[in-house]
């Protein structure tokens, strides 16, 4: 029996300029204010739409992230945002390691894992991304990527209240691939038991494990229904009130 809540996280990347964003995020909240449906419902919009985000959904209970941090507080570093930032602007979350980031900006696990530190510090979520590649899976790799993976960029201190894991194989992101539910339910078992080795039962039982890659209406309900999927982190769907609203009402 399991008591994890779901987490429905839209991760909006770059996409949306000011009117789209409020609207979106303003369409998902007023569905909220009348409907409850069984899960806890994020959104992460570029960092330009922040500020105009939380503001429009303000005393919602839609919550607001970062789509990626910086792992210090402060300082000399062009074009980064820090989680004291986002944490200033009313986010609860920040997104780390996402496979874009890793690739477009060479982000190693240990990058990753002092991204999630400092945003467990400035009190946000950490939403810790991991994924094998397609070749990964090809070789027969995939538990050993993703058990890898979390071992390198889990951060220490790492709690079932303060850490998301989202599971995303790098295949499915975008490409209208997803993974089948067996797929999924055993890469998200794997990390579950590598967690118990790294958190102990009781925190790994409670901690939430997202799905990610081609996440829509029409496959959202048997994802969701896994027994260690506790959650999705929706991209291209997240883009449409409608999409993310039938993902959410899914749990
Ligand atoms: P997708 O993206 O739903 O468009 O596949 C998911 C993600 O990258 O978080």
């Amino acid at each position: 029996m399991t008591t994890r809540r779901k987490l429905i996280a839209g991760n909006w990347k770059m996409n949306g300029l000011k009117a789209d964003g409020i609207a979106l995020a303003k369409g998902i909240a007023d569905k909220l204010a009348s409907a409850s449906p069984d899960c806890d419902l994020l959104v992460c919009p570029p960092f330009t739409l922040i500020a105009p985000v939380a503001d429009a959904v303000a005393g919602s209970r839609l919550a607001v992230g970062g789509q990626d941090c910086h792992a210090k507080t402060s300082g000399a570093h062009t074009g980064d945002t820090s989680p004291a930032m986002l944490a200033d602007l009313g986010c609860k979350y920040a997104i780390v390691g996402h496979s874009e980031r890793r690739t477009d900006h060479a982000e190693t696990d240990s990058v990753v894992k002092a991204k999630a530190a400092a945003a467990l510090a400035a009190g946000l979520v950490a939403i810790v991304c991991i994924g094998e590649t397609l070749a990964q899976r090809d070789a027969g790799q995939t538990i050993e990527v993703n058990r890898s993976q979390i071992n390198g960029s889990l951060p220490e201190g790492a709690n079932a209240a303060n850490t998301v894991i989202a599971y995303e194989p790098v295949w499915a992101i975008g490409t209208g691939r997803v993974a089948t539910p067996a797929q999924a339910q055993e890469v998200h078992a794997a990390i579950r038991a590598e967690l118990v080795k790294l958190i102990g039962a009781a925190e790994a039982g409670k901690m939430r494990i997202l799905y990610g890659g081609s996440m829509k209406p029409d496959n959202a309900r048997e994802l969701l229904a896994l027994p260690d999927v506790d959650g999705g982190l929706i991209g291209g769907a997240a883009l449409k009130v409608a999409d993310f609203w039938a993902i959410a009402e899914s749990c």
